[in-house]
């Protein structure tokens, strides 16, 4: 059909059986053709409605990690995303819902993940498959970027943090430590008996576990404890992630996609 006349562009779009209002810059979930599969995540930039009041948004799409080029790896949380350089103009009916997509940093500091909760640290080029930006700082012997939903302590010697898994250790036994020497520190421990450091470890309970307390309707005042210490811990951890940031051991995120591809 040809299009006679002018779209008009508007400032808002309700999401059909909800009281949701959708607004440009607001990030939505959209139904995808395959209802199997999760629905799709993209920032409307735009709506539109044309003479017969059919709305459009134009959106930039989300990847979730399992559609980008690399695939998902370990170090990617459940609730990542990357904000793609593809556009798209889509049907405003598709709109399912909305959900916010946090950065990395105030994903993080979140005392609970709830369903429309997401983060993104990358941006994703849908073409070539690069990533911005392209180093990440690394941890662990595994050498691993920080998956904030994954459990990880703190050696209070080297400051280095480590998988549980990664030192031969469940994550029932991480969760009651209240100290932790890495494997090359307790073995420098013999030696350097003298020279007693004598810091406070943290463990992080993973955000799943925070996620599962909320949905236990039972909540009592020793979770609520067990939370404003998860938040403090995570508070404490963001200054050393900044610190590692700056000094450790950044990678190329190609190089870290490559070499796990098995
Ligand atoms: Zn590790
Ligand atoms: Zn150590």
């Amino acid at each position: 059909m040809v299009k006679t006349k002018a779209k008009k562009d508007i400032d808002s779009y309700a999401i059909k059986g909800t009281s949701n209002v959708v607004c440009p810059g607001d990030c939505v979930l959209m139904r995808p053709s395959d209802s199997e599969k999760a629905p799709y995540v993209a920032k409307v930039e735009k709506i539109e409605a044309d003479h017969r009041n059919n709305v459009k948004v134009r959106v930039r799409w989300y990847y979730r990690p399992e559609e980008s080029i690399g695939g998902r790896r370990q170090f990617h949380g459940p609730k990542e995303l990357f904000i793609s350089d593809h556009y798209d103009v889509q049907s405003a009916h598709t709109i399912e819902g909305k959900c916010v997509v946090h950065s990395f940093k105030n994903y993080t500091k979140l005392e609970n993940v709830e369903l429309e909760d997401y983060f993104c640290r990358f941006e994703y080029k849908a073409a070539t498959g690069g990533f911005s930006p392209d180093r990440v700082a690394v941890f662990c012997k595994c050498e691993m970027p920080y998956n904030p939903d994954d459990l990880i302590v703190q050696c209070e010697r080297c400051k280095d943090w480590f998988h549980p898994y990664c030192v031969d250790m469940s994550i029932e036994q991480a969760k009651k430590l209240d100290h932790f020497l890495c494997l090359d520190c307790s073995s420098d421990d013999d030696v350097k008996r003298s020279s007693n450091g004598c810091s406070l470890s943290m463990t992080f309970e993973p955000k799943v576990e925070a996620k599962r307390r909320k949905s236990n309707a039972m909540e009592d005042l020793s979770t609520r404890a067990c939370v404003a210490l998860f938040c403090f811990a995570l508070a404490f951890f963001f200054r050393e992630l900044t610190l590692m940031e700056a000094m450790l051991r950044p990678r190329m995120l190609g190089e870290l996609l490559e070499g796990w591809r098995t």
